[in-house]
């Protein structure tokens, strides 16, 4: 009844169980403000009885907003049921069967996943040594007649590390004629953004997301490019894909922005005193700049399990085959402070077992 390849397809696992700490989702885990939260509600409450019709089909009211955030127009944006759907909807409206996107190794797993389902083919380019990007090796790599986009998150997840807008401009430029998808999940916890290239490179989309500052329970992400991109990728979208309650509440946020930055910037300073700390305890840390912190070497699926039997979630990668000697990286959401310090004293106990 259903198609050969799900038999073997691996769906994105979500673990779910009692954890007391939960830093494996790079969920934001401070309280979110009280003036905002009151906004949302009376925002939610005013049009309640708007639940009775569909909602926007394409999120107009919100588009216009985030056009007025970033000094753009509505027509700059499409809106997504999270950017997962985005990266599906980007991936459907320019390959066909067969053709292939170019992506960053390790990267977010999502593209693998919907790319597979899609039958279309992922050309991985690894990270050097040192985490450095090659930017020649993408480019040329793309010159591949199947390739038609190529999808680089940054902040990369799981590592963190950051591509400078410069190799991104350089990248775009090296590959006119393809599509350069900037997945720009994580850039608020990292010293830039890339929207403003939108008007720079036509052929670049950059991608964002409510989620990692505070909203991820309302699925919302959104597609920034041309309008003759945007135009396209309306094309693939489904009808009425984000719900009236996530159109409202993301209109607020983005009205509230100053109430949403002082939970971004303690995430970036507990993200740089874990780093710190993890390094002081002789664990391997990248200089990463999203919401999390991201641990290299060997044995780190064991610490992973150790760290889930003190009720601590978090998420484990292993390289792919051949990349650092077998070794792989352990993700961990960054946490409040007292988050933080159980998480520190579960592996400084670790680390006094060895
Ligand atoms: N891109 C990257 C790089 C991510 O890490 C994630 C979330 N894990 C997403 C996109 C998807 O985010 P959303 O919740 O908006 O679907």
């Amino acid at each position: 009844m259903f198609r050969n390849k799900l038999e073997s397809y691996k769906n994105y696992e979500v673990k779910e169980d009692n954890w007391s700490i939960k830093l494996d989702a790079n969920e934001n885990q401070f309280p979110l403000d009280e003036k905002l939260k009151e906004q949302i509600r009376k925002a939610l409450m005013e049009n309640m009885d708007n639940i009775r019709f569909y909602p926007e089909n394409n999120s107009d009211a919100l588009r216009e907003e985030l056009g007025k955030f970033y000094g753009l127009q509505k027509k700059n944006f499409i809106v997504g049921n999270g950017s997962d759907q985005l990266i599906q909807i980007i991936m459907q409206a320019v390959c066909e069967k067969g053709e292939a996107i170019l992506i960053l190794s390790p990267s977010f797993v999502m593209y693998r996943i919907t790319a597979g389902l899609l039958d279309i083919e992922v050309l991985p380019v690894p990270f050097g040594a040192n985490w450095q990007i090659d930017t020649d090796e993408i480019i040329n790599k793309a010159r591949d007649s199947r390739v038609k986009a190529v999808f680089l998150d940054t902040p990369n997840n799981p590592t963190g590390i950051l591509i400078n807008r410069k190799d991104i401009s350089r990248i775009a430029e090296g590959i006119k004629g393809k599509l350069l998808v900037v997945d720009a999940a994580y850039s608020e916890f990292s010293p830039w953004d890339y929207v403003d290239l939108v008007e720079k490179h036509e052929n670049l989309i950059v991608l964002k997301t409510f989620s990692k500052m505070g909203f991820a329970g309302i699925r919302c992400g959104y597609a920034v490019s041309s309008e003759n991109i945007i135009d396209y990728l309306h094309r693939v979208k489904p009808p009425y894909n984000v719900s009236y309650f996530t159109q409202v509440t993301a209109i607020e946020v983005l009205r509230n922005f100053d109430r949403v930055k002082q939970n971004i910037q303690k995430t970036i300073e507990e993200r740089e005193k874990l780093k710190r700390k993890i390094r002081d305890l002789k664990f391997e840390v990248i200089d990463g700049y999203g919401n999390f912190v991201s641990l290299v070497g060997k044995g780190l699926e064991d610490l992973q399990k150790f760290l889930g039997s003190k009720g601590i979630a978090v998420r484990y990668f292993p390289f792919e085959s051949g990349f650092k000697d077998g070794s792989g990286l352990l993700r961990i959401t960054v946490g409040t402070e007292g988050q933080n310090k159980e998480l520190l004293k579960a592996l400084e106990e670790w680390r006094d077992r060895k």
